[in-house]
């Protein structure tokens, strides 16, 4: 892969409760937000989309949740990663013998070609937050949002005018409601604090595309709760009369998907990687 393309590229290793991990690079830069796999998975994933883990740059942690979290220790150890999380992050005892740099939360961080910036999100987590990675040399952005109760200040500044928004979509209030989860659980999920319906989501890209949004990518759909094409009717629905041009996705939980990039003329379809 040449990393000297001067344009941000996001892949989703893999996306919902039972792990999730998002590349993105950019000028050169590589970061690896959230380690919800063990290193045998990642390294598996990160093959299929070519990309070396000892090329990685840095690891930042949006929360402390384990599908966040749970491998972040052995890949740090073993491919040498620096870890950034927030103070509340770095206190999960899975990230115990970890040396973990705190994150400036509301501050943007530089990473060689890539400039980081970590706002507060809300979710029944320590400190948890989002992502909005801009590339240093053409100002494009990337917006990394999941995990997220409602769609407050802080989100809507992290979504805006990106170039590609990923989102989470985690599952169809009437399937919720409807599902094999107890009500406390289900009061949890739909919770301020809990996570994104797809009517939220949808709400929420309306008011976030330009003309410059690429791709939208729907992340953390519930398996139990939701479908890739009942989250995607719901936000394609929302877009409709906005001036998006660009794709619509779903990611998986299981597999690979990316690169998703700035428009360069015609917006590019991502590839879906098997895994082998
Ligand atoms: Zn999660
Ligand atoms: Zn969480």
């Amino acid at each position: 892969m040449d990393r000297g393309v001067k344009r941000v590229k996001v892949w989703i290793l893999g996306t919902g409760s039972n792990g999730n991990a998002v590349l993105v690079e950019g000028d050169g830069t590589r970061v690896l937000i959230d380690v919800g796999f063990g290193p045998r998975t990642l390294a598996t994933r990160l093959k299929a989309a070519c990309v070396d883990p000892a090329s990685i740059d840095a690891c930042l942690l949006t929360h402390d949740h384990s599908d966040h979290v749970s491998g972040v220790a052995r890949a740090a150890r073993r491919w040498g990663w620096a870890v950034f999380a927030t103070g509340g992050t770095s206190q999960a005892p899975v990230l115990a013998d970890v040396s973990v740099t705190p994150l400036p939360v509301g501050q943007p961080m530089r990473i060689e070609g890539l400039e980081i910036t970590a706002l507060p999100i809300p979710h029944d987590a320590t400190e948890p937050v989002g992502f909005l990675a801009t590339s240093v040399s053409t100002g494009a952005r990337a917006s990394i949002c999941y995990d997220i109760g409602h769609a407050d200040e802080n989100v809507r500044t992290l979504c805006r005018e990106v170039d590609v928004l990923v989102l989470e979509a985690n599952h169809d209030e009437g399937m919720l409601w409807a599902g094999p989860y107890p009500p406390w659980l289900c009061q949890r999920i739909a919770g301020n604090v809990g996570h994104l319906s797809n009517r939220a989501a949808g709400a929420l890209a309306r008011d976030s595309v330009t003309a410059r949004t690429a791709h939208v990518v729907l992340a953390h759909l519930s398996q139990q709760n939701n479908t890739p094409e009942m989250a995607r009717s719901v936000v394609r629905s929302a877009l409709r009369g906005t001036p998006f041009r660009g794709k619509l996705t779903t990611a998986p939980q299981d597999g690979v998907v990316g690169p998703f990039m700035p428009r360069g003329g015609r917006v590019e379809d991502p590839r879906q990687y098997s895994l082998f």
